[in-house]
């Protein structure tokens, strides 16, 4: 309700009519006592007096209460006199009516003055009032924008806690709409127990005349801060009405909450924390010492809460030390010092440590938290000793060992350094190294800063010297990382290797010379042999006609002469026939032809040819085979491998001793051995045997006849299946050969290289 709605309340509209009416009346009353007085006097009486006095009185009031409008009571009254005066001298006009018109002229000059000075007054009280209520309209304006910006509930309670007002906020709270509101109490929108207590704080503030505050908690959780304020009558000083502002205080008791639960927090964190905290004043005295100080130094809270923190330290001075710095600062981290527990020994300690203030931020102690460190300093010490250790390591190295911080400054450098070099510790190393200002391009430095081991070779055309150097980088002690170089010098080294170079060179070029004339010899061989074959198929069959008699019957003597030249013609074919394998084995070109076959039929067959080389020689072979897999390989050479292996054991075995071949399975191969009890093979032997045109004694080759081709091929052979062949033997105890080969190999046909 505005201010001019209630200083409108305050002149009662009844009122006003009430006192206008009486005003009339008097006026009235005035004029007809004015009358009364006329008649009776002049026509009762009949007397000339001068009573007309009185008339003024009705003029007057009606001047003052209805300003010009008294002009006309005054031309009524004295038209009333003039005629009263004209009648009481029977009709005539006499000086009598003359003075009586005179009066009449002056009660109207009376009522014209007076009305205007009242209406000119009464102007002048309207515009004066109209500026007030003018006035009032602005601030009630303010009031209202004020009232309705805020983001609180505003509204205007009376005794009985009946809403008189209320803005928009406290209205949508509410659910309400304008002026809804009315007949509305607190009591309809709160409970029982809330409007009991409101109504108790409205009797309160009625009667004291004073604010108060009340905080209030809805149904949904909201907290309200209320504050009553008294709206007093600005005449009678009396309490009119009552003004609410409901403040929505959730989220500042949700912040407080959140800060007391911190501020528990934050009390937790420095009661468990592991590193010590305490609190000092700005006069050095101990103000709070948490739990962990307790362990470390041994004093409990209540020992040294409110004594000074002097004793603590080794050297007293240093608190106040700390304290300055700490003042001057604002701050201090990582600060190394050494505290004396109550038992009295010594403890090293990292303290940071930092100004406390109060609320207005005027100092008023130290905080400061220390851990003890003393493991990390003996640590450290025994790092820092085996560094020194390790430096005397360099000093009495043979290669050059120099340290080098990350700022490329030289740490370190040892004799062998110092003698090409100087000692340039504490110099820039490109600077005394290489004469630069900037970092070398070459430099691993960055590389080896960032966890490396670099190795690389460097040459010093200063001193005409090669060096291998390994850079490593070297933790140090503060946590920084130093480059470690060691310096081999290979300027020998790199002579040597030089010429070894060369020498490989040349080698090179001698090996490719001498494969040549192995292809070349090859292919002799190789031709040789195909073109002194050609003839002896022809000369067979022509000796094979004359010993079947077709050319004629031959006596004796021609039969067993022809018989000699075609027993030497077969070894001739033989020989031949090994010449070519060999050649081909070593250049490559022996073909395999792959398929599906068993060892064990290659092994009998092998048997059935030279059982009666054996017989002749009074041997026995006995066979032990095992049942095998068939396997990949080129039957026509195994069995010309074995029959080699057999040959050989027959021709070196002592009479009446028998040989034993044996195969097996082994794993995915298959194992072939042949075990003869002959003259055996010493450990030299063994190692030429299989090389080409090895025949260990060649007399004895003569002897049992031979090329010494025979293992040479028999080991192409097996290679050529991706197996091995070798021998166990001892002199004068025989000796045992083997051959392995995988079961499974490719069906193909090849061309497979000699390995020798
Ligand atoms: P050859 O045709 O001369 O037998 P091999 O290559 O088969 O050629 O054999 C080479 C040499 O290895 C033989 O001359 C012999 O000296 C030796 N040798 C081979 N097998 C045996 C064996 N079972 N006992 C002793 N010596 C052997």
């Amino acid at each position: 309700m505005s201010q001019i709605e209630r200083s409108m309340e305050n002149r009662h509209p009844f009122a006003d009519i009430e006192r206008e009416k009486m005003k009339s009346l008097i006026v009235l009353i005035a004029i007809l006592a004015c009358v009364i007085l006329d008649v009776h006097v002049t026509f009762i009486m009949g007397k000339e007096i001068v009573y007309t006095h009185f008339f003024y009185i009705p003029l007057i009031l009606a001047g003052v209460w209805y300003h010009m409008r008294a002009i006309y009571v005054a031309i009524f009254l004295g038209a009333f006199h003039v005629l009263t005066t004209f009648l009481s001298m029977d009709l005539s006009f006499s000086i009598v009516t003359l003075e009586a018109v005179q009066r009449a002229i002056i009660f109207f000059a009376v009522a014209y003055l007076v009305g205007f000075v009242s209406g000119e007054h009464a102007k002048s009280l309207l515009l004066e009032e109209k500026r007030r209520v003018e006035e009032i309209r602005k601030n009630e304006e303010k009031y209202r924008s004020l009232v309705e910006s805020t983001e609180d509930s505003v509204y205007l309670v009376d005794r009985n806690c009946g809403y008189l007002f209320m803005n928009e906020k406290h209205l949508s709270r509410l659910g309400l709409s304008r002026g809804q509101f009315l007949g509305h109490t607190y009591g309809n929108f709160h409970s029982a127990e809330e409007a009991k207590r409101f109504a108790e704080k409205i009797k309160y503030v009625f009667e004291s005349g004073t604010s108060l505050q009340h905080e209030y908690k809805d149904s949904a959780g909201k907290s309200y801060l209320k504050t009553l304020s008294p709206v007093k009558d600005p005449e009678t000083g009396i309490v009119t009405a009552v003004t609410v502002v409901s403040k929505d205080i959730t989220e500042i008791k949700r912040t407080e909450k959140e800060l007391t639960e911190t501020k528990d927090y934050l009390k937790n964190i420095i009661a468990s924390s592991a590193d010590t905290i305490t609190v000092v004043d700005m006069k050095g005295i101990v103000r709070d010492w948490n739990k962990s100080a307790e362990g470390i130094m041994g004093y409990r809270a209540d020992e040294v809460v409110g004594t000074s923190n002097r004793k603590f330290f080794a050297e007293p001075e240093e608190a106040d030390r700390i304290m300055e710095r700490v003042q001057k600062e604002g701050e201090i981290k990582d600060y190394r010092t050494i505290v004396l527990r109550k038992d009295g020994k010594p403890i090293h300690i990292s303290m940071s440590a930092a100004v406390l203030k109060d609320k207005k931020g005027v100092p008023i102690g130290t905080v400061c938290v220390s851990r003890d460190i003393t493991k990390v300093v003996e640590l450290e010490e025994r790092i820092k000793a085996e560094r020194d250790n390790l430096k005397l390591i360099f000093e009495s190295m043979a290669d050059g060992v120099y340290l080098v911080s990350e700022d490329y400054k030289v740490e370190f450098i040892n004799k062998v350094l110092r003698n090409d070099f100087g000692n340039p510790v504490g110099s820039i190393c490109h600077n005394v190294f290489h004469d630069r200002e900037e970092p070398c391009p070459l430099c691993k430095h960055l590389e080896v800063m960032k966890g490396k081991t670099v190795r690389w070779e460097w040459h010093s055309r200063r001193l005409n010297k090669t060096y291998d150097l390994i850079e490593t980088p070297l933790k140090n002690i503060d946590g920084t990382i130093s480059k470690l170089t060691i310096f081999r010098d290979v300027t020998e080294r790199k002579k040597a290797e030089e010429e070894i170079r060369k020498l490989n060179c040349e080698l090179e070029l001698k090996v490719v010379d001498l494969e040549e004339v192995t292809r070349m010899k090859s292919d002799f061989l190789s031709l040789t042999s195909h073109e002194l074959r050609t003839p002896l198929t022809p000369m067979q069959a022509q000796l094979q006609m004359l010993q079947e008699g077709y050319m004629g019957k031959m006596n004796e003597k021609q039969e067993d002469s022809i018989e000699v030249i075609l027993r030497n013609l077969t070894r001739l074919d033989k020989l031949i026939n090994d010449i070519l394998d060999i050649s081909r084995i070593e250049a490559g070109r022996i073909k395999m032809s792959f398929e599906s076959m068993s060892i064990n039929d290659a092994v009998k067959e092998a048997i059935k040819m030279q059982e009666s080389f054996a017989k002749k020689k009074d041997l026995k072979i006995r066979a032990r085979l095992t049942e095998l897999p068939t396997i990949i390989g080129d039957a026509e050479r195994l069995r010309q491998v074995i029959s080699n292996l057999l040959n050989n054991a027959i021709k070196f075995s002592k009479k009446s001793a028998d040989m034993i071949v044996e195969t097996r399975r082994v794993g995915e191969n298959v194992l072939f051995r042949i075990t003869d009890y002959g003259l055996g093979i010493s450990k030299e032997d063994k190692e030429k045997l299989f090389k080409p045109f090895s025949q260990i004694d060649s007399s004895m080759g003569r002897e049992h006849g031979g090329t010494g081709l025979g293992l040479a091929i028999a080991k192409g052979i097996i290679q050529a299946h991706n197996g091995k062949i070798w021998v166990e033997s001892e002199v004068g105890n025989g000796s045992t050969f083997y051959f392995v080969i995988p079961a499974k190999q490719k069906i193909t046909e090849k061309e497979v290289p000699y390995i020798g």
